[in-house]
């Protein structure tokens, strides 16, 4: 950390908030202040470039044309490169997710190249993935299973420099035959929405620790009652492997 506030940068909220995405920095805040530790969200609309000394990056989902726009963003790309190699950790999700691989693909076929900060690339499914998920965490630590709202419409192939966030047990994820999302370094990608975070306090508090240290946990009460309606009713989605 640069000072003694933790910087938590939501990036192109106009562009990337699909679902509210834009409530993952609220919660790394509110987790944060809940402990008594200082956090600043800044939100980073027009051209702005991250700041250099950022500890922890948001970004939300997104319609094709608004991941296209966010694409040819040379002065998001360059800073976001520098914050990643300077240690910050990033979470993006959905359109955002797609952005960050080598290259997505939009509406029929073009392929767009992206920020090249996770080893992944994006085609088209066959069909829409729209619904709740379940996915069993695949992050070492976080034994919880991560709950979510997909609804796009990518299919996501990991290289070997990424590993899957979760496997998935209920709905589609990354639709490469059961991995959900992208883990590389600091940097992690996911199609849950939710918001991801408010879903998954363990998944927020794993990002928190890269920049505070473990935290000790908090009372989560109307939370684990959110996650057990979310888990029921995912249930009633088939697993889809595409
Ligand atoms: N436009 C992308 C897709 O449809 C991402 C959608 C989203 O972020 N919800 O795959």
């Amino acid at each position: 950390m640069a000072d003694s506030a933790v910087s938590i940068v939501l990036v192109r909220p106009a562009l990337l908030g699909t679902y509210g995405d834009g409530g993952n920095a609220l919660v790394l805040a509110v987790r944060l202040g809940r402990r008594g530790i200082q956090a600043d969200v800044v939100l980073l609309d027009g051209n702005q470039p991250l700041p250099r000394a950022s500890d922890l990056i948001v970004l939300g989902g997104g319609e094709d044309g608004a991941q296209e726009a966010v694409a040819d963003d040379d002065v998001l790309r360059h800073s976001l490169t520098l914050a990643v190699a300077a240690g910050a950790a990033v979470l993006a999700i959905c359109g955002g997710f797609q952005l960050l691989g080598d290259r997505f693909q939009v509406g029929a076929g073009r392929s767009i190249a992206g920020f090249g900060l996770l080893d992944c690339t994006t085609d088209r499914l066959s069909e829409r993935a729209v619904g709740e998920v379940v996915a069993d965490s695949a992050l070492p630590g976080l034994e919880v299973p991560l709950t979510g709202f997909e609804n796009h419409a990518g299919r996501t192939l990991l290289g070997a420099e990424a590993t899957p966030l979760g496997l998935v047990s209920h709905g589609v994820g990354n639709g490469d035959g059961g991995g959900e999302g992208a883990v590389q370094g600091r940097v992690i990608g996911s199609y849950l929405h939710g918001p991801v975070l408010a879903r998954n306090p363990a998944l927020a508090d794993s990002l928190l620790a890269h920049v505070v240290g473990p935290l000790p946990p908090l009372a989560e009460g109307p939370v684990t009652r959110l996650r057990s309606e979310r888990l029921a009713a995912a249930r009633g989605r088939r697993v889809r492997r595409h």
